[in-house]
């Protein structure tokens, strides 16, 4: 359960740049074990920074990140939040920038299990073999390897802790569109293998799209829409995740785009009154302004919209209209 279900930034982002984190508010998901949660938005969403909280790099000032039914914030056995710590590993979008390039890949595999006291023989070659690299290539240094192979050796590292939660951070968006497909479909099988938990982080619906059971759409640093995987597909109940979906690339017969998206993200720090989305919301009321709407359950999906009842029918008859 991660609930971070009260405003906490204030403290935190006076001693960080801003450039780095997003407000967050209100949000709360629940990643069920052995499941795949996505948590899709643009940037600017605070979808990295609630990567961030979960696995502890950054604390919230309210709310609580629960793993394994222990709630880490008030945990006060050290060794016991520890390993459950030790449970939840991290992947990165850059591989270039999370790897010492002074290091040799067996160093740099090794070295969480190491610092724990934990025995590494053999342990970086096994692990190399299982990301689909040879244990030959524990002996070469970062820049020996292709951007692909590299968020391979990324994966490595993250499983080399035994973890059972992995928060992947857009892990492919720095690769070429050939290279992503295999390593989102090493990270299925792994996760089948290894009974995996993940939280995907993600800007593209589109590759949430092949690994998430749930997804969950954040705007401006709220959850604003969360379904199982093929309900926000066949029908997507908040005018931003609508606009996501329009948004996707789709060209007209002479190649040109068609439905670009609609309006500039407002700045994270102060964002719009009520419904933050409604400065870029086609369906926005004069009530959208004033009040902020709630989560609340429409037909399994939950949705934070004054009128998703009525962003359904529009997007029904627009589909039709298409057809
Ligand atoms: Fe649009 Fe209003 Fe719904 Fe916000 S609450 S998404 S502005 S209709
Ligand atoms: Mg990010």
């Amino acid at each position: 359960v991660f609930d971070v279900s009260k405003p906490w930034l204030n403290r935190v982002i006076e001693r960080l740049p801003r450039a780095f984190l997003t407000a967050v508010s209100d949000v709360s998901f629940e990643v069920p074990e052995k499941s795949v949660y996505a948590l899709v938005g643009e940037s600017g969403s605070g979808k990295s920074t609630i990567g961030k909280i979960v696995v502890g790099l950054v604390p919230p000032t309210e709310g609580t990140v629960e793993i394994e039914g222990v709630d880490l914030s008030r945990e006060t056995d050290a060794a016991k939040v520890d390993r459950i710590r030790s449970d939840v590993q991290m992947i990165f979008q850059d591989p270039y920038a999370s790897l010492n390039p002074r290091w040799r890949v067996r160093e740099i595999i090794a070295e969480p299990v190491k610092s724990r006291g934990g025995d590494t023989e053999g342990l970086a070659e096994r692990l190399l073999e299982q990301v689909g690299l040879s244990g030959a290539d524990a002996a070469k240094f970062p820049h020996e390897f292709s951007g692909g192979q590299r968020q391979r050796i990324c994966i490595a590292r993250a499983l080399a802790s035994n973890p059972r939660v992995i928060v992947c951070d857009e892990p492919t968006s720095a690769l070429d569109v050939s290279v992503q497909a295999q390593v989102l479909n090493l990270m299925s099988d792994l996760r089948e293998e290894l009974g995996l938990t993940y939280l995907f982080i993600s800007h593209d619906l589109t590759v949430v799209q092949h690994m998430a059971d749930v997804i969950g759409v954040l705007y401006l640093g709220r959850l604003v829409e969360e379904a199982p995987r093929d309900t926000l597909f066949a029908e997507p109940k908040h005018p931003y995740t609508q606009m996501l979906f329009a948004a996707a690339p789709r060209t007209d017969v002479f190649g040109r785009e068609v439905d670009p998206p609609k309006g500039e993200i407002p700045d994270p720090i102060n964002p719009p009154t009520g419904c933050a989305f409604h400065p870029r919301c086609p369906l926005a009321v004069e009530r959208c302004s004033r009040e902020r709407p709630e989560m609340r359950s429409v037909d399994g999906t939950r949705v934070a919209c004054h009128r998703a009842e009525e962003a359904v029918r529009r997007f029904h008859a627009e589909k039709a209209e298409d057809a």
